[in-house]
């Protein structure tokens, strides 16, 4: 099936690498014109320039998600550029992981804000218009670690798990509007995130995967894509699982 997407603006977050760059660049092959925002001017800026090279429509923009003052200004100040933005996928995210009694507050603090708080900040910001318009997408990325928990991540687990929530009530909240709003929770995805991961570890998991190898970014790109797309606009509210058949 081929995907359709009229005309359509999309902004995504983390698209300066890994999950959000395969998010931003599958989209603009698809004819939508992208908006990359990463905390770094340099790593959004090469991916929307690769997406231009390539006959595709995008710009980039370094906006720090987990500040939402700066959210809120970067939001007010791209809507006054595109009128309308009709897909938000709230992508971008970090890790600082650390066991329970040893996490620290700022650690704490720098996860929830980064990881969940920013999708509230730029929902904020982008979706207002999507409800004057009746149309419009908002894809949150979240993780299996949401649903399952991992020792080490309190922090990140709680972040992602907010984002279930989050998802669900909203897309209560805009569902008369037409907007939906769903959610993607990625199992083990070969980025720069997981690079860390020492090769027994990854080889412990990748066994515990029926799929028996570590997802590409471009697995979640393609279900991160469907629902964006026109053919979604009955699938709101849901969280999907992307992960090997690691969770069951
Ligand atoms: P990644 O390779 O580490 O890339 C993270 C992206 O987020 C980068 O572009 C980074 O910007 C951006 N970012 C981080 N903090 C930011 C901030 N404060 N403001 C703006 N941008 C910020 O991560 P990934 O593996 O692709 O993960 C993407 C998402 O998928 C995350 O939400 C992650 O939790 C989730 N996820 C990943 C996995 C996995 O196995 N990889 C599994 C489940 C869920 P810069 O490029 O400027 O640094």
């Amino acid at each position: 099936m081929v995907l359709t997407f009229k005309d359509r603006t999309a902004l995504v977050t983390g698209a300066g690498r890994g999950i959000g760059k395969a998010i931003a660049e599958t989209l603009a092959a698809a004819g939508v014109n992208v908006i990359c925002v990463s905390k770094s001017e340099s790593s959004c800026g090469a991916v929307a320039e690769g997406i231009r090279s390539r006959g595709g429509k995008a710009t980039a923009r370094a906006v720090d998600v987990a500040d939402g003052a700066a959210v809120a200004e970067a939001a007010a100040e791209l809507l006054a550029e595109h009128e309308v933005i009709d897909i938000l996928v709230n992508n971008a995210g970090i890790t600082r992981d650390g066991l329970m009694l040893r996490m620290s507050d700022g650690d704490w603090q720098e996860v929830i804000q980064t990881n969940l708080s920013s999708c509230f900040y730029w929902i904020k910001g982008i979706t207002r218009p999507m409800t004057r318009r009746r149309w419009g997408r908002v894809v949150n990325i979240s993780s299996v670690v949401g649903l399952m928990g991992n020792p080490g991540q309190i922090n990140y687990s709680a972040s992602k798990a907010g984002i279930f929530g989050l998802t669900k009530s909203l897309a209560k909240e805009l569902a008369s509007r037409s907007v939906t709003c769903n959610a993607v929770a990625p199992g083990f995805i070969e980025t720069d995130m997981t690079a860390g991961l020492d090769e027994d570890v990854s080889r412990e998991i990748t066994s515990r995967i029926p799929l028996k190898r570590l997802g590409k970014p471009e697995d979640i790109a393609g279900m991160v894509a469907y629902l964006c797309s026109e053919e979604a606009a009955y699938v709101t509210g849901q969280v999907f699982t992307v992960d090997g058949g690691l969770v069951m």
